[in-house]
């Protein structure tokens, strides 16, 4: 039998996985999956588990100015329920999974499990997210982009526990965002986008456009977003330069749910649907 810690706080959290190396259990529904062996077998785990998504620490959501604060423990129904997030958050947490698995998938646990599929990580890229990782030795923040290293591969350490997302949401006035899957929810995506701009009078102020599920990581590419704003308005040559800049970077897989081929030209419609509409 392998041990279990239920802390009441997030400072008793990370005592023990200061003092013990644990296995960071939030909703599960990644870990359930990783650490099953076969069908009709309940799941195990090899290290000591810590549950901490009942911690009220990891719960909280905020916003001050374009300031918003994501708890690492709010569920991705919380999120696309509460009234504090843009609307195309709410989009993105909604169309991830099931309604029963929204109810208890972590917005923590979709960071830190590192997947390239993960649903929240090109909203999370756009935005140029901040997470901040708590220890017993204080407070760390790191930029998203920086925190994830390839496919499953994090730079968290073994005594951190992430406990909120920081987000400057800026002013975005058009959101494109596109989750291709099998079916609308209750698929993991082939491919998604999230394409956002700032255009005041026709011009483009602010722009920022990320791909996921097309590489080993959500591709966002700084150098490219302020070649389009330098640029503040996108004629067709412009528009034809920006995609095969793109082109060259989207280098997708083939796999069980799709294929690289498919990938790539749905990602470059993608983004021809998103720049053709902010331009
Ligand atoms: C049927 C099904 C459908 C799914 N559909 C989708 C989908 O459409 N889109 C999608 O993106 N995902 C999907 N997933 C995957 C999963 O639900 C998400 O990735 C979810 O957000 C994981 O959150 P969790 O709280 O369950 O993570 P957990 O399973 O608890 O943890 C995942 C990983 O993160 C670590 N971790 C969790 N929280 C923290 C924290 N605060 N600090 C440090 N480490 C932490 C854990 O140690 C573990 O390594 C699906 C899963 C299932 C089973």
């Amino acid at each position: 039998m392998v041990k279990a810690y239920r802390p009441n706080t997030l400072k008793e959290a990370l005592e023990v996985i200061n003092k013990e190396e644990c296995l960071i259990f939030s909703g599960g529904t990644d870990l359930m999956v990783k650490n099953k062996k076969w069908s009709g077998v309940e799941s195990s785990f090899t290290k000591p588990v810590i549950f901490i998504g009942d911690l009220k620490e990891l719960k909280v959501i905020k916003k001050k100015g374009n300031i918003v604060n994501l708890g690492a423990g709010c569920s991705c129904s919380e999120i696309a329920e509460n009234d504090l997030v843009p609307e195309y958050f709410k989009e993105v947490f909604s169309s991830m999974a099931s309604p029963a698995i929204r109810n208890i998938a972590t917005i923590g646990g979709n960071i830190c499990n590192a997947s390239p599929a993960g649903d929240s990580l090109p909203l999370l890229y756009a935005l140029e997210a901040i997470l901040v990782f708590e220890s017993t030795n204080g407070e760390r923040r790191i930029p998203i982009e920086e925190f994830i290293l390839g496919p499953g591969k994090s730079a968290i350490r073994g005594n951190e526990i992430l406990r909120e997302i920081e987000i400057n949401i800026g002013e975005f006035n058009k959101v494109y965002y596109k989750k291709v899957g099998t079916r609308k929810s209750i698929a993991l995506s082939k491919v998604s986008f999230i394409g956002l701009a700032k255009v005041t009078g026709g011009k483009i102020e602010d722009v920022r456009i990320a791909f996921g599920a097309c590489g080993p990581k959500v591709i966002k590419v700084k150098t490219i977003e302020n070649v389009i704003v330098k640029l503040g308005y996108l004629d067709e040559k412009a528009l034809g330069d920006i995609k095969k800049m793109y082109s060259k970077l989207i280098v997708p897989i083939d796999d069980q749910r799709s294929t690289a081929h498919y990938r790539k030209n749905v990602c470059l419609r993608i983004l021809d649907n998103f720049l053709m509409n902010v331009k």
